[in-house]
């Protein structure tokens, strides 16, 4: 008998989520997934997960000099201590890293979850297909996002080089610092109705910090996609699957 045929022990899938990138957005990742799993069980019923957290200074290394290969390499390492330690799924806790989706899947024999497949998925549902975008310069520019969000249907707005390099900077040496400036909320709010008036239809909360600064209830007119949300919410459902 295995400890999840145990008639005391309440099955549920093991989630594992590949973070620190950064450690605000974990945080918030694990708060989220254990929150929607109580709602959905009640009771003292929270997820069941794992998570590997790996040192975001050396993220913020790949990321600012594009080493996608080590990037790849290092991430790729962590995903197989999270197939090892249990985890039935990857969740990897950032857009930007998904640049490197493939060489995690190459590793892994389990499903590893598309933060850009469940997004899509939600704005389809809204019948958008013109969406804005915020994060960090590499998702505002890198062509590789605007494919993969292509690939479901999806057409992209980006901000001007200015506010994106203002955007991105706010994420790294504010958002990932845990520090949330009222004037950058303010700059953020002031983009996305930039953004609408290019004919977005809706805002992807692209970076998983960002709804630690602004969230639907500060900008009432502009539909966002938050990709934190909806990647937790689907965790929390594999999490709680038969
Ligand atoms: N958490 C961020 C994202 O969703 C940015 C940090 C990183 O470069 O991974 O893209």
């Amino acid at each position: 008998m295995t400890i999840n045929n145990h008639p005391e022990i309440k099955p549920l899938n093991t989630i594992g989520i590949l973070g620190g990138m950064s450690s605000e957005a974990t945080s918030e990742y694990y708060k989220l997934i254990n929150q929607k799993v109580k709602e959905a069980q009640g009771g003292y019923n929270i997820a069941e997960m794992v998570i590997c957290s790996v040192n975001f200074a050396n993220i913020e290394r790949f990321v600012r000099a594009g080493s996608w290969d080590d990037a790849g390499a290092y991430l790729a390492e962590k995903a197989k201590y999270l197939e090892k330690a249990g985890a039935s799924s990857i969740f990897l806790a950032t857009n930007t890293m998904h640049k490197v989706r493939d060489d995690i899947k190459a590793v892994i024999s389990i499903p590893f979850i598309d933060i850009f497949e469940v997004v899509c998925q939600e704005i389809k549902k809204q019948n958008k297909t013109k969406v804005g975008i915020l994060g960090t310069y590499p998702v505002m520019t890198d062509s590789f996002f605007n494919q993969a969000y292509h690939e479901y249907g999806v057409e992209l707005v980006s901000p001007n080089e200015a506010d994106k390099k203002e955007i991105d900077r706010i994420i790294f040496e504010e958002l990932t610092q845990n520090i949330f400036l009222d004037s950058s909320k303010v700059f953020y709010a002031k983009v996305m109705q930039d953004l609408v008036s290019k004919g977005a239809e809706g805002v992807i909360l692209g970076c998983t910090e960002i709804k630690l600064l602004i969230n639907q209830n500060d900008v009432i007119d502009i539909p966002l996609f938050d990709t934190t949300d909806l990647h937790c919410e689907m965790a929390s459902k594999m999490c709680m699957a038969e």
